[in-house]
């Protein structure tokens, strides 16, 4: 089965103050000697006919590379794996994205692209110390789409200081308006260790009673626009689902290069540590191993109750047997009473107002593993 590719790139032109994604300020000479790094380390993988269909770059933000920086790496991955119409996607800061530079992806094989636009309301990106404002973000979309993207996923945040069902369903109507195909809305999680982790910032951004209603107003409002919800967090219009990430939900394998990036692979989960110095000093002295033979019954469970299209009792059943697809069934049937799971034959789903409480149902379903073990 073909691979993924992750590439992460640590650089952001300022940290937001509630980030906690491994990444430091821009420097233009740290990050040629970080491309240098990520090229070589790719080129451990020559000749060994891997196949690669998707490539992600994420951070930090890729977008304060040059372009051509992307196009090299973009370059060797080809060189190195057997890389066929691969879906690429580029994340990207809405104030680090000019039309000349998006024209330049595309030259150099992207193909997809995710702006962190997170609001439609200035003075909540002020509150999340973006360097963008609304029409910023608005245009680099437009931008895009003028350079030949026509698959393009813009981030919005749900939880902010100030939002109201109101601004949040204006945000939405804002962005389903751009010329987009793909919507990810994530719940603002205060972080430890970040700026945002005081009292003054957890007292003034929605709890968790608004958060939900927020939640289950987005699947709402994105649905009536034309955008299914596939997973938690993810919608797309005609079924432009992120090719990359399905591989993580769907337990495929993939390779990740850079400081603080995964792998799944051959069997073995592993990442790089979280300072890319030591990655531009010595890539191999840098990984980390996670786990060397991980429970494949736990992992398929976990992961693809994220999805909405669920998990195949008949799959568990080859994986861990029957009694625990019998046991999860007679667990599900029970949320079924309450509209948190759905049941449809052989296949298990979380609601939406299920996905409100996957991390216990989750937990709930992987305890009866646990005691089977
Ligand atoms: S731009 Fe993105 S990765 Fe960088 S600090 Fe802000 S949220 Fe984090």
């Amino acid at each position: 089965m073909s691979k993924g590719i992750y590439i992460h790139i640590p650089f952001c032109l300022r940290k937001c103050p509630y980030c906690d994604f491994y990444s430091v300020e821009y420097n233009m000479g740290t990050a040629k000697k970080y491309v240098n790094a990520i090229c070589s380390d790719i080129m451990q993988y020559k000749d060994k006919n891997i196949d690669v269909d998707t490539i992600y770059f994420g951070g930090g933000t890729p977008s304060v590379l040059m372009a051509y920086q992307i196009g090299r790496i973009v370059y060797t991955i080809k060189k190195c794996f057997n890389v066929t119409e691969p879906e690429i996607t580029i994340e990207a800061n809405p104030s680090s994205a000019s039309y000349e530079k998006l024209c330049r992806y595309r030259q150099a094989g992207v193909n997809r692209i995710s702006f962190g636009v997170q609001s439609a309301d200035n003075s909540q990106l002020g509150f999340l110390g973006r360097l963008h404002d609304f029409d910023t973000a608005a245009e680099a979309v437009y931008d895009a789409s003028r350079a030949g993207f026509d698959n393009i996923s813009c981030d919005i945040m749900l939880g902010l200081k100030d939002q109201t069902i109101e601004s949040l369903n204006e945000t939405i109507d804002k962005i389903t308006t751009l010329p987009i195909q793909h919507i990810s809305a994530y719940m603002l999680k205060i972080e430890d260790g970040t700026p945002f982790d005081n009292d003054l910032v957890r007292n003034s951004v929605a709890d968790e009673d608004l958060l939900s209603e927020m939640y289950l107003n987005t699947v709402e409002r994105l649905a009536s626009s034309g955008f299914e919800q596939y997973e938690i967090s993810n919608f797309a219009k005609d079924k432009r689902y992120s090719k990359h990430n399905l591989k993580y939900w769907q337990g495929e394998e993939y390779l990740g290069f850079g400081a603080a990036a995964h792998s799944y692979f051959n069997g073995i989960r592993y990442c790089y540590e979280k300072d890319l110095y030591k990655y531009i000093e010595n890539t191999k002295g840098s990984k980390i191993l996670l786990e060397s033979n991980p429970d494949k019954t736990e992992e398929y469970i976990m992961l693809s109750l994220r999805l909405k299209s669920g998990i195949s009792l008949d799959k568990v059943s080859k994986l861990g047997g029957q009694a625990l697809a019998d046991d999860i069934k007679s667990k599900a049937k029970l949320y079924q009473d309450k509209g948190l799971v759905q049941i449809d034959s052989d296949v298990i789903s979380l609601t939406p107002q299920g996905f409100l409480l996957s991390n216990s149902i989750i937990a709930e379903f992987l305890e009866k593993t646990d005691e089977k073990c």
